[in-house]
């Protein structure tokens, strides 16, 4: 979220008047997002996040065309699954998702198994179709958004950490950090589960609470071994020439083409009444399953399996998502599992984030509180931020929404 406020950020501005420094105390992508598995989909029940997903999803489709910087993208098509007890959730989805103009279609359980081959689907089951959704790589995303910000003049300082905010008479005006003072009068929090303690430590408590996400790897089948899948349709050209927020002066003959990636075992796979999905890292051969964080309801649906107390993965959370992923897909039986991770992640009190201004101190902003499957907003979330910056009125989200403001309590 940092990284990509700071690339709009620096567009927007100019780099000697108004200097943009990104500070990242590890190296880019060194929190919960390069672990994320970075699945790019429409499917949310909220109707304003369904919209920057939608943004983002376009930004993501065209990043490397317009930039000239890779992200890794995998338009392997989403099936979201719902058994009998999602049924109405499905319905509300397809109406959304149609109704803002994304491509996505209802499947009956017989032509999602026509449409995946290998998939295991009882008949109660039906579908949700995206063609044109997939996943990026995290981390090669956050590097190319960085080279992006450094193109567009912004300052990424790596291995600084930022220690202290200073405020005088209710406003930033800047950082304390381990490389000394950087004076700035607006400034962007987006520390992962650091914002928590740079906040307290300027007396502001907006309810952000730590969780630890598990999940774990299975070794990924060749996927010879399937049925050839149909390629995904590609991006209609209109989609590019219409949605330009990051347009540059590249020369196209440094473009690089899209490499060509070949097929993956299936695509990833959300199963909504299980609160389970599967996701295949071509990189690393491997298929990632996990607890699909999505709302309340999908929270509920995975019986809380994948949240620990600590970083420690649990047996049964191991034993439910390899359970699902050989149920599902049979032909992983005989599969090894190839390790397990956590990760620590920031929820807020209504589980919807917080990104804008923070009324009791002038010039702060935070980006904050992603939980769930937020890396595919973060165009979205720089955009919109920087808007705030400047600020101009905001299009890239609902400021309303998620104002931090609802949530502080001193
Ligand atoms: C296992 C897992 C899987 C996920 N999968 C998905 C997914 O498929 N799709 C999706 O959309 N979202 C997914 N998410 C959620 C997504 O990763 C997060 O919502 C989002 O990327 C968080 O971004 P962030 O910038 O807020 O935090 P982070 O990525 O944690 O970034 C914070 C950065 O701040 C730096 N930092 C911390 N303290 C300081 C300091 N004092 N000074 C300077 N720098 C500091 C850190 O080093 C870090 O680089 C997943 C999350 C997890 C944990």
């Amino acid at each position: 979220m940092g990284v990509s406020a700071a690339m709009f950020a620096a567009r927007q501005g100019d780099p000697l008047s108004e200097p943009v420094v990104l500070l990242e105390r590890d190296a880019l992508g060194s929190g919960s997002s390069g672990r994320s598995e970075a699945i790019l989909c429409h499917h949310n029940l909220d109707r304003s996040a369904a919209f920057m997903a939608k943004d983002s999803i376009r930004f993501y489709q065209s990043f490397l065309k317009k930039t000239g910087q890779p992200v890794g993208l995998q338009a392997s098509g989403v099936l979201l699954l719902a058994g009998p007890r999602q049924a109405e959730r499905l319905r509300s989805t397809i109406e959304q998702l149609q109704s803002i103009g994304v491509d996505a279609h209802c499947l009956t359980a017989a032509q999602a198994r026509e449409r995946v081959p290998g998939l295991e689907l009882d008949d109660d089951y039906q579908a949700v179709w995206e063609p044109k959704a997939g996943t990026v790589g995290a981390r090669q995303t956050i590097e190319s958004m960085g080279a992006l910000a450094r193109y567009y003049g912004a300052a990424t300082r790596i291995g600084v950490s930022a220690e202290e905010l200073v405020i005088k008479n209710g406003h930033m005006v800047g950082v304390e950090t381990s490389a000394g003072f950087y004076e700035s009068a607006r400034v962007v929090l987006a520390a992962g589960p650091h914002t928590k303690v740079l906040l307290a430590q300027a007396g502001i408590d907006l309810g952000l609470v730590d969780e630890w996400v598990q999940y774990t790897y299975c070794t990924m089948p060749h996927p010879e071994s399937q049925e050839p899948q149909e390629s995904p349709e590609p991006v209609a050209e209109h989609d590019e020439a219409d949605y330009d927020p990051l347009a540059t002066n590249f020369e196209p003959r440094f473009i690089p083409a899209e490499p060509v990636r070949g097929p993956l075992p299936h695509p990833v796979v959300i199963d909504l009444e299980a609160g389970w999905f599967a996701r295949c890292e071509r990189e690393e051969s491997r298929t990632r399953v996990g607890q699909w964080r999505g709302s309340p309801d999908e929270l509920k649906a995975s019986g809380g399996r994948a949240t620990g107390v600590d970083g420690n993965v649990t047996d049964s959370f191991r034993s439910w998502a390899h359970g699902l992923l050989r149920e599902r897909f049979p032909l992983y039986r005989d599969q090894a599992e190839a390790g397990s991770s956590s990760n620590r992640v920031v929820r807020t009190a209504d589980g919807r984030p917080l990104i804008g201004a923070v009324s009791a101190v002038g010039g702060l902003f935070v980006a904050t509180g992603f939980a769930g499957h937020e890396f595919q907003l973060a165009p979205s979330v720089g955009e919109g931020l920087a808007q705030l910056m400047a600020g101009k009125p905001v299009s890239a989200f609902h400021p309303e929404l998620f104002s931090p403001d609802r949530l502080q309590t001193v």
